[in-house]
Order: C-alpha cells, then sequence, then structure tokens
C-alpha cells in the first residue's frame, strides 16, 4: 500500500520532526497537540550530530546554526577539586569525524524552528488543543477531519497511546531527579567555560553547564535521587530545593552557585524499559513515548529526531505497512537498546564512589583524545537511514 496521510500524536520535537521528514517523502500528516499553544518550556539541548545530520537533511541547519553554540569539547572532571578527568573534543572535529555538528542551544530554539518549518510545510498540518485521550481511530479521523493510514504515537513520557500497544514500556520512576537554572555569562563564576560542555561528577551527583547563545547564559543541570513527584510535562519548583547533602565535599564554589540558584526547576526522571511500540496494525509509538529515557547519554531528543526520519523512510513508497512498521521498531530497539546501556554505564561511572572512582579516574587519565572519540562513533557517526 501508499500511506498518504498519518495522524500524528503531539508536537514535541518527535511528533514536528516526523511531520516534516514525512513530508519531504510525500506523506501528509495532521498533528494533534493537546496544548492551546505551544509554550516555551525546557531546558538547554545537546544535539549531537547523529541528530543534526537528520535536521541538516530537513534544510533546517542554517537556521539553527545562527543561533546556537558549538562548543569545543565535553569534559568530563571532579565535582571536589575541579580537576578535568577525560574530554571529548567536539567543535571542528564533530564536523569532521562525524559528518555534522554538534551543537547546545535552548529547546524553545529548536521548537520554535520545527514549528516555523512545519507551518510553511504544505503537506503538515497543526491542530492545537486537539487532546487524544486514547487509542481510538475514529475519533481522531473526526479531530484529523479525514481518515489516515497511520497513527503516530508522539506523546512524550506520559502517552496516552502506549497503552493501546500490548507489551509496551511503562515508564517508571529512575529514582533521579533534575533541577536546572540559567546564570547570565556576566554573573558565571571563572569555573564556567564559554567553549565547552563540562560535568562535574561525585559520588551522589553531577551537575552539567554549558553556554546557551540565545540566552546569554549558562544552562545548568543538577542531577541527584530524590523522589518520583508528579507527573508533569514540564519543569516546576521543587518544595525541597537542590539537595546540598549530595554534593557535600565539592568546591565551594559549585556549592555555592548551587545555593545561589535562581528559581530552579526540577524534573523527576522517568524511563522506558525495552519493550514493543506497534500495536501490529495502525498505530506506532516514536519519541519519549516509546523509549523515555535518562539524560545521563543526552539523547532523548536526538533519539526521537532519529524515528522521525526513520519512520518516514519506512513507510514511504510502496510498502506492507506491517512489515514496515515491525522492522522499523525492530531496528530501532536495538539502537534504542546501545543508548539506554551507554546512560546506565554513565549514571554508574558518574556516581562511582571509592576503589571504583579510583579505578575509573585512572583508566580515563591514561585514555588519548581520539581513543575518547572513538567511543563515540557508533553514537554520534551514526545516520538515520532518511
Ligand atoms: C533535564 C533534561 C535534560 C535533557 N537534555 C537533553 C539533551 O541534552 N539532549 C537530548 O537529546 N535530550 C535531552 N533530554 C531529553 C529530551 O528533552 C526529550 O527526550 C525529548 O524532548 C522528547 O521529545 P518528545 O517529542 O518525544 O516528547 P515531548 O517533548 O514530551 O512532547 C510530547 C508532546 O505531546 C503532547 N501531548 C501529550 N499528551 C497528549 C495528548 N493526550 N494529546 C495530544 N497531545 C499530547 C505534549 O503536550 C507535548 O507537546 C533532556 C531531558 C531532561 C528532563
Amino acid at each position: 500500500m501508499t500511506v498518504r496521510t498519518v495522524a500524528i500524536v503531539g508536537a514535541g520535537i518527535a511528533g514536528l520532526t516526523a511531520a516534516l521528514c514525512l513530508a519531504r517523502k510525500g506523506i501528509a500528516s495532521h498533528i494533534l497537540e493537546q496544548a492551546d499553544r505551544l509554550e516555551e518550556v525546557g531546558a538547554g539541548l545537546q544535539i549531537s550530530p547523529n541528530a543534526s545530520g537528520v535536521l541538516a537533511k530537513l534544510g533546517l541547519l542554517p537556521t539553527l546554526e545562527s543561533q546556537w553554540l558549538e562548543p569545543e569539547r565535553i569534559v568530563l572532571a571532579s565535582g571536589r577539586t575541579l580537576r578535568p578527568l577525560t574530554a571529548v573534543p567536539v567543535g571542528t572535529q564533530a564536523r569532521r569525524r562525524w559528518s555534522y555538528p554538534y551543537g547546545v542551544l535552548h529547546r524553545t530554539t529548536l521548537q520554535r524552528v520545527l514549528i516555523a518549518a512545519v507551518q510553511a510545510e504544505p503537506l503538515a498540518h497543526l491542530h492545537l488543543g486537539a487532546k487524544v485521550d486514547r487509542y481510538n481511530p475514529t475519533a481522531i479521523a473526526t479531530q484529523t477531519g479525514e481518515a489516515v493510514d497511520l497513527i503516530v504515537g508522539a506523546d512524550g513520557v506520559w502517552s496516552k497511546l502506549r497503552t493501546a500497544v500490548p507489551a509496551a514500556p511503562p515508564a517508571c520512576f529512575s529514582g533521579s531527579v533534575a533541577w536546572r537554572f540559567m546564570v547570565p555569562f556576566d554573573r558565571a563564576p571563572p569555573l564556567f567555560d564559554p567553549r565547552s560542555v563540562v560535568a562535574w561528577i561525585g559520588p551522589s551527583a553531577h551537575l552539567v553547564a554549558y553556554p546557551l547563545a540565545e540566552a546569554q547564559s549558562f544552562n545548568i543541570v543538577a542531577i541527584h535521587q530524590g523522589t518520583a513527584g508528579r507527573q508533569i510535562w514540564s519543569g516546576q519548583s521543587g518544595d525541597d530545593g537542590i539537595r546540598m547533602d549530595a554534593f557535600s565535599g565539592w568546591d565551594a564554589g559549585i556549592r555555592a552557585l548551587l545555593q545561589a540558584a535562581n528559581d530552579p526547576l526540577t524534573w523527576p526522571l522517568y524511563e522506558c524499559a525495552d519493550g514493543r511500540w506497534y500495536n501490529n496494525s495502525d498505530l506506532i509509538l516514536i519519541g519519549d513515548a516509546a523509549h523515555a529515557s535518562t539524560p545521563f547519554a543526552a539523547q532523548g531528543a536526538a533519539m526521537a529526531i532519529e524515528d522521525a526520519a526513520e519512520l518516514a523512510a519506512a513507510v514511504s513508497g510502496n510498502v506492507d505497512l506491517p512489515d514496515a512498521l515491525s522492522s522499523f521498531e525492530k531496528r530501532r530497539r536495538e539502537r534504542l537498546k546501545r543508548v539506554r546501556a551507554r546512560a546506565d554505564f554513565n549514571r554508574f561511572a558518574y556516581h562511582a564512589r571509592g576503589p571504583i572512582a579510583f579505578a575509573r579516574d585512572v583508566i580515563l587519565a591514561i585514555r588519548s583524545p581520539e581513543s575518547v572519540a572513538a567511543d563515540f562513533d557508533w553514537l554520534y557517526g551514526y545516520q538515520p537511514k532518511f
């Protein structure tokens, strides 16, 4: 069959990118978004070359490049001593080694660029205030105004459509919470590097900082253990504040910065284990709806973008739709298993203590930048089929 029209539930990064990728293949889409207007929510995002390659093919890179920054390196450093432990060269190296740039930007910037592209795309139709409470093809066809060949569940970590996929993985609390706030460039302490993404690590917590050109500020994310909290779409003010005991023994400058954090927002971090994304009929999940993950590998949005490209490629042309969706799911689950394993490893390594932390530091110290970069070839060098 030829897929002509698709309903996409959710106008997040997954849903908007999917609409653009489908349009490139000549497939029309209706994006059903529950919000009445697309609000500016979220934090900073690191967009790695595996995802920026898709954005390049969609023609969005020049606009993004004019607004984002391309850090020279990603540094891992000790939270106690600030001593760098290792660094992955990105910047021009990312373009050379993995063909596409590594950019950092505010989520709002990416969302605005995607929305503008969707609005300029005759094959993509955005419906705001269109909540989809459950999987019901007839009700969805009423919302889109026409019958569709496929329903894409891109409704995020609290996906309603997920319940219609037998053996789909539920979202479970990871045990960690993230806190995010910004520090303007002109008030940032010298330990912040405007040319790097820096992750300071310690036994119970870690802290990531990188510059956002659009906000003229550093985006700071602190992660430590916490409680599940409410299921929310965007960050909320926390009652308890950042747990300073998780940063005990850390550098005094970092502690002072955390204590002075202006209005930090918190996210309980939920994740989905491996499981089915396809209902063996006309519904497929992508993005966080399928595979929400912790930000320990900074790949959630990147995986949503990869999904969008590969799904469009899978269903374009004259296809056996169940076959196309089954192989899409199989291929993507394999990739996600590897990414999840990397995030789990990072969580273990970042928060290690005692002899394990000592061994980690020794191993990192003897590795060359070339061998550290080579470790990311499978992740950043991956070019989604599109
Ligand atoms: C602290 C933190 C830092 C992160 N850093 C990075 C990073 O550096 N790099 C990276 O790649 N990723 C990062 N991520 C992950 C990334 O933000 C997410 O993986 C990504 O935004 C998921 O996109 P999505 O489109 O699948 O879901 P969402 O962005 O959640 O979008 C879902 C959309 O569906 C809509 N919706 C929901 N339910 C319904 C319904 N019933 N009907 C209609 N519409 C509905 C919602 O309103 C929303 O617009 C980070 C996450 C966190 C918490």
